[in-house]
């Protein structure tokens, strides 16, 4: 059922578009405010307030003042918040997709599993949190006892992209909350609506004032600048491109400020020769297409043993011809489009590129005519040295290349200044072990394009970043580890 515009009305009339600010829903300091647009018509969808630098630092003063009591709250009281978060936003998962669709342009279906996705996180640092556990032993020469406990390092500044609005939030608040840490959250311009509601839903469950503060704004440095150069901010987690999470890096060291980084990728879906090709063709059509291509997990470059290339082509190219490429409420969307016209420029050139150093296309390759910012779903075959293999596309295009035996295959997958995802597609287990040891990637998807869980640690190595978020480990980057020697009162009776 397309959605109607009542409908799109009612939701967006109901989104905060303040900033949030120890609590309160407030206007921006400046008066000023930032428009957010609907990717697949271009039009203005609502206004929200635009905040500055003061508003900034009125954030992080509010999240310096609750840092102290929230650090002292039982992890029970703050694993059950989590819990309400997590159930407020099951019953309001029809909003939270909608509204994505409208300031991010994903499909509604893909938009219903983001929120799936991302409301996982609440539930699972929800049960993380009472199960946080130190270490009590005693030292090996018998002298001590040893305490190690976890503490919550402190106020943190939180910065999101735009292509999964609410995944990327909860991914870091969640954990945040669950480890006592206090909060200010900066969310992309492109897509803050979503940020602001579910920090309304927070709220709701209970979340205390000063906790959790949202300030979304036109200028982002001028929102983190400031923060970065206090000394009350112990911590930021960032996640985007890889040139922003160096500056931010920069940054950070003079305040010798904790950080994690979950920056940009260029993975190799790599198929061998004895894979299953058509498991390989819907893995490849998952890692690709989701979310129009723009996700730093999607396969960038396709890695095809030479005996299959042609048939594994052929189908892929197939696949992509039958997407829909149209406003994401239309109930038979498949593709939405690029999130704005200077992304969809920046693919097109990359593809311009490409044809112009001999790559062949096989499908697609423009822009698709008409309103909104949508981009053909287009494969195109390319030789090793073709520019496009080393650089983020970002967008529904697929460039295929060929390999002979498994050793080039790993060195091509490798020769990358990135390292966040990759895939393999084989029925080789001995093969899937062998190249997961060589290939230097965070994450590996085997016979799998969709690997992202709330259970697993999400992060990469070389330029994709440091740290990780989800699993066991996504509460260790918003902790700090306190080592307490007590002097054992039998150790006498040791000697
Ligand atoms: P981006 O331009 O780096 O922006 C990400 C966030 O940083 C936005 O909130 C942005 O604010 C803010 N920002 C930009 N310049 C800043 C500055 N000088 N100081 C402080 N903050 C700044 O990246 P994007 O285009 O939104 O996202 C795409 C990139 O994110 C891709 O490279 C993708 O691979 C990566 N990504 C990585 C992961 C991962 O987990 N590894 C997940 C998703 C995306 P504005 O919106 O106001 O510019």
């Amino acid at each position: 059922m397309t959605v109607t515009p009542e409908r799109e009305k009612a939701l967006l009339d109901s989104v905060p578009t303040g900033l949030l600010i120890d609590g309160e829903w407030r206007d921006a300091s400046s008066g000023k405010t930032l428009d957010v647009h609907d990717p697949a018509t271009g039009k203005v969808l609502v206004s929200i307030q635009d905040a500055n630098s003061e508003d900034a630092m009125a954030a992080l003063d509010a999240a310096d003042r609750a840092q102290k009591s929230w650090a002292l709250t039982a992890p029970r009281e703050r694993a059950e918040i989590l819990r309400r978060g997590f159930e407020l936003i099951q019953e309001r998962a029809e909003d939270f997709a909608l509204l994505m669709t409208l300031e991010m342009g994903k499909p509604l279906a893909e938009a219903r599993g983001e929120v799936a996705y991302g409301n996982e996180f609440l539930r699972w640092f929800s049960e993380e949190t009472v199960r946080h556990y130190g270490r009590y032993f005693t030292s090996p020469e018998g002298k001590n006892k040893m305490l190690v406990q976890h503490k919550p390092v402190g106020p943190s500044l939180l910065i999101t992209p735009w292509n999964f609005p609410l995944a990327m939030a909860t991914r870091k608040v969640g954990p945040a909350i669950a480890a006592g840490c206090t909060m200010v959250l900066k969310p992309a311009k492109l897509t803050p609506l979503t940020s602001l509601l579910f920090a309304q839903v927070m709220q709701e469950a209970g979340l205390p004032k000063g906790v959790l503060n949202v300030v979304a704004g036109s200028s982002a440095s001028a929102i983190s600048g400031p923060l970065m150069k206090d000394r009350r901010l112990r911590k930021v987690s960032f996640t985007g491109s890889t040139p922003v999470g160096v500056r931010l890096m920069k940054d950070a060291a003079e305040n010798v400020l904790r950080t994690s980084m979950e920056l940009g990728g260029n993975a190799p879906f790599i198929v061998f020769e004895d894979a299953d090709l058509d498991a390989a063709v819907e893995g490849a059509m998952a890692a690709k297409l989701r979310n129009m291509g723009e996700a730093c997990t999607a396969a960038n470059r396709f890695l095809v043993h030479e005996s299959v290339a042609d048939e594994f082509t052929k189908k892929f190219a197939a696949a992509m011809e039958k997407l829909k490429p149209v406003r994401g409420t239309e109930p038979d969307s498949t593709l939405g489009p690029i999130v704005d016209e200077g992304a969809r420029e920046d693919i097109h050139a990359l593809v311009t590129e490409a044809v112009g150093a001999g790559a062949e296309v096989v499908t697609g390759g423009d822009k698709v005519p008409g309103d909104g910012y949508f981009y053909q779903p287009t494969v195109l075959k390319v030789e090793n040295d073709c520019p496009i293999l080393g650089q983020e596309i970002f967008g529904p295009v697929a460039p295929v290349t060929t390999f002979a035996t498994e050793e080039e295959a790993i060195d091509l997958a490798n020769s990358t200044e990135y390292g966040l995802a990759s895939y393999l597609y084989t029925r080789d287990y001995n093969r899937m072990f062998r190249v997961s040891e060589q290939i230097e990637f965070g994450l590996v998807g085997f016979n799998a394009g969709v690997i992202s869980n709330a259970s697993a640690p999400f992060g990469g190595v070389k330029q994709s970043g440091l740290g990780r978020e989800g699993g066991a480990e996504g509460i260790e980057e918003y902790t700090t580890v306190q080592y307490i020697g007590i002097a054992d009162p039998y150790a006498a009776k040791r000697d």
